[in-house]
């Protein structure tokens, strides 16, 4: 084991991170240290990196979408052994204890700590984490494809499942999440409608391409009423949009942890019984039960990968809206990329360490 890593690290919001070398983390009693080679970069990531979200331990390792493999066992860790491949979602400890925790709602557990917030996360060779919140990693999927699964996917899912039995979804932001989560609800049977920003051709036909049957600019009116909304872009004035895109009875659901301020509207459009919501955080059975799920639709993410030192590029092309697919920090294999060609070259995995 080496005793030294790369990592990218946050030392005060609203600056670049930072390349630094750091000690590789021991795991504590019920932790398990993890070899990285995949975090996927979250839109969660920016509002941390820009200060919308104010509680960062500093300085920080950002990354909550991990997958890598496990190099060492704290003691008493019994659900995973050394070599298993696994994943680390953003829900990184609750307290087990409250009345929220022991009715299974604990991604409302006030006292909860986050992966790549309050605990160092993936942007680093190494990380490590409580066993009882990893979740082990569907065979088939490659670690790059497998990292937006864990929050784009995870958070997309609840937010499908509080969208109830709706058969017309509307997806207000088609990023990492509504790619995969489009294809979730398709394969339930339902309908999609894909809004974006103002005239994203790009955006659009990305969006067609996964079965949306429309596409366009989120100030439209789709040309049916939507039984539900789930707004993934963190934008308020999108609330009433999508309340006034949907039918008596409807619900619109806020995905993301951050949105600017929502403006008022007059009530009758949330007259009829609709429904605005937000949706916090995961538990861990959301994570079981969409990693479960996802290979029998089967949910094919795009990721796009980037070097870890290209962490600030990544975050800088997310928040520019230029990513059609999921931004994904790589570290097991070497990149060559530039905006017409992708190549992986696989390395010995000294390379990085050399
Ligand atoms: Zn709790
Ligand atoms: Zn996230």
């Amino acid at each position: 084991m080496p005793r030294m890593m790369r990592c990218m690290l946050l030392d005060t919001a609203r600056t670049p991170l930072r390349q630094a070398s750091a000690p590789v983390p021991r795991p504590g009693p019920g932790q398990v240290l993890i070899q990285v080679h995949a975090c996927a970069v979250c839109r969660t990531d920016l509002h941390v990196v820009d200060a919308d979200l104010t509680q960062p331990k500093l300085p920080l390792i950002p990354g909550h979408e991990i997958v890598g493999q496990v190099a060492a066992l704290g003691a008493g860790v019994e659900r995973f052994s050394v070599g298993d491949r696994i994943g680390v979602p953003w829900l990184g400890w609750t307290c087990g204890e409250c009345t929220f925790c022991r009715a299974g709602r604990e991604n409302l557990c006030a006292q909860a700590r986050f992966t790549g917030y309050q605990i160092d996360g993936g942007y680093g060779e190494f990380t490590v984490a409580d066993q009882r919140f990893c979740f082990s990693i569907p065979a088939g999927y490659s670690d790059i494809e497998a990292a937006p699964l864990l929050c784009a996917g995870l958070i997309g899912y609840r937010s499908l499942r509080l969208a109830g039995e709706a058969r017309r979804i509307g997806l207000y932001g088609f990023g990492a999440a509504a790619h995969i989560i489009a294809q979730v609800a398709r394969w339930e049977g339902r309908t999609i409608y894909a809004f974006t920003s103002s005239g994203d051709a790009e955006a659009q036909s990305f969006a067609r391409g996964l079965g949306a049957v429309w596409a366009g600019g989120s100030e439209q009116a789709p040309p049916d009423l939507l039984d539900a909304a789930i707004i993934f872009a963190p934008v308020g004035p999108l609330v009433p949009a999508a309340l006034r895109a949907v039918e008596r009875g409807g619900t619109v659901v806020c995905a993301g942890i951050h949105m600017s301020p929502i403006p008022s509207f007059p009530y009758e459009i949330l007259w009829g019984e609709r429904v605005v919501r937000s949706v916090a955080n995961l538990t861990r059975r959301d994570g079981e039960e969409f990693l479960e799920l996802a290979p029998k639709v089967p949910v094919r993410t795009r990721p796009l990968p980037y070097a870890l030192e290209q962490a600030n590029e990544a975050l800088d092309d997310l928040r520019a809206g230029r990513l059609q697919g999921a931004a994904v920090l790589t570290l097991s294999e070497k990149i060559i990329q530039n905006r017409s060609l992708t190549l992986l070259l696989r390395v010995d995995p000294s390379w990085s360490r050399a």
